[in-house]
């Protein structure tokens, strides 16, 4: 679920998508640090709330260009989801590759994500890696 939040007053703008999979980056610190990190680190990531200062966004509440906050969490769930690990991040010059080890809980409990959902409860996990293919 997209929510975008006017700073303003507080307008909410939602939006549903059906989703199979997600792409989650890893946390900026794994490009720093040499050690394992937790999926659901990636995971908080995902669901970080995003400021947005002079975007341009017209807000529908208050009909003016605002500020807003944005954030995006899991409402549905798929029978099976996806996850996919963006393995790639962009330095100064080039594309490199995070070699991090990721470590995979055996039972994750995706309620924390899914704070609109009413079953946040999943069975099964399959992840997968990221392929070569460039992504924009
Ligand atoms: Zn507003």
């Amino acid at each position: 679920m997209n929510r975008i939040q006017c700073l303003s007053c507080g307008h909410q703008a939602l939006a549903f998508d059906n989703f199979m999979d997600l792409s989650v980056e890893f946390p900026k610190k794994a490009v720093r640090i040499t050690g394992n990190i937790d999926l659901s680190e990636c995971l908080q990531k995902f669901i970080e709330v995003e400021k947005m200062i002079d975007c341009g966004y017209k807000c529908e509440g208050c009909k003016k260009p605002v500020n807003v906050e944005k954030d995006l969490t899991i409402y549905r769930f798929p029978k099976v989801l996806l996850i996919h690990l963006k393995r790639f991040y962009h330095s100064a010059m080039r594309k490199e590759k995070l070699n991090t080890t990721l470590v995979f809980p055996t039972k994750l409990d995706m309620s924390k994500y899914a704070p609109h959902s009413s079953k946040s409860i999943i069975k099964f996990l399959i992840f997968s890696r990221s392929s070569n293919k460039s992504e924009g």
